[in-house]
């Protein structure tokens, strides 16, 4: 399968910083990176047929072809078929996503590893900055896992520093409350998400079927951008315990009354109750 490139200047001149959005599947550059969008030279969608779902694969295609945005690179390699449900509260980690028990599953899930590392080498080549999913997958889906595993396993080849959004699902806060304590960041982005880009992009999708997430969700006034540079970087890093994060859970219109969607990482101590 050969990458389809679009929008004409691709921005290699070597002076000007090129940066790229990478998600695992079309509509995830919407509800976690708005707000970066609308202004990255290259959005690249990991993934595109719907396991075993040719009239949801169909109608993912019409989408894509219908966004107004620039520089889509759309690998399309389909989806492993992984119920990622199952594996979002206590994922093991692993060097290709997490571990998945079906074998069947787990070849496809693992070959789909591979082909995104092909997949992404081209498409990041004289990136400086690439925007992608979060360590622990935003709410816990194992193909958001491994899309973000695919990009860091290719930063010290390609030299890029990763950045990621800090959205978290209320079912794997727990899960990550405990990653943070062996996370890192070099520098900490308060932004706002493109609201407007967001819901035209949403738009898209839904008129040709292609939302997956639910039709009430409520864009935060603000989100955060972590980076991660690559080790030959110089910056001072930081842990993540101690941050806020976003709960998804929490970003709908309805029902009301809301909670905050913030919610703090709490550090190792004080999670142990030794400290104030
Ligand atoms: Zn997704």
């Amino acid at each position: 399968m050969t990458p389809s490139w679009d929008g004409g200047d691709d921005g290699m001149s070597a002076q000007q910083p090129l940066s790229a959005v990478v998600v695992a599947h079309p509509d995830d550059e919407a509800l976690w990176l708005s707000s970066v969008v609308a202004s990255v030279k290259r959005i690249v969608f990991g993934f595109g047929d719907v396991w075993d779902k040719p009239q949801r694969s169909e109608a993912r295609r019409k989408a894509v072809a219908a966004l107004p945005l620039r520089g889509i690179v759309n690998l399309a390699i389909g989806e492993s078929g992984v119920k990622w449900q199952s594996y979002l509260a206590k994922p093991q980690l692993t060097p290709w996503g997490v571990q998945i028990l079906e074998p069947a599953v787990r070849e496809r899930y693992q070959s789909n590893h591979a082909q995104l590392l092909e997949g992404l080498r081209p498409a990041l080549a004289g990136c400086t900055d690439v925007y992608t999913h979060n360590p622990w997958g935003e709410y816990g889906h194992a193909e958001h896992i491994q899309v973000y595993s695919a990009v860091t396993a290719l930063q010290e080849e390609l030299g890029f520093t990763v950045w990621f959004s800090n959205y978290v699902g209320p079912r794997n806060w727990i899960f990550v409350r405990g990653l943070a304590q062996r996370l890192n960041w070099a520098q900490r982005r308060v932004v706002k998400p493109d609201i407007v880009t967001a819901r035209a992009l949403m738009r898209v999708y839904r008129h040709h079927g292609a939302w997956t997430w639910n039709s009430g969700h409520r864009w935060p006034a603000q989100e955060i951008m972590y980076s991660q540079p690559p080790t030959s970087s110089a910056d001072a890093l930081h842990l993540l315990s101690g941050e806020w994060l976003l709960d998804v859970g929490r970003l709908r219109w309805w029902p009301a009354p809301w909670r905050s969607p913030w919610r703090r990482l709490s550090h190792p101590e004080e999670a142990l109750g030794t400290t104030v």
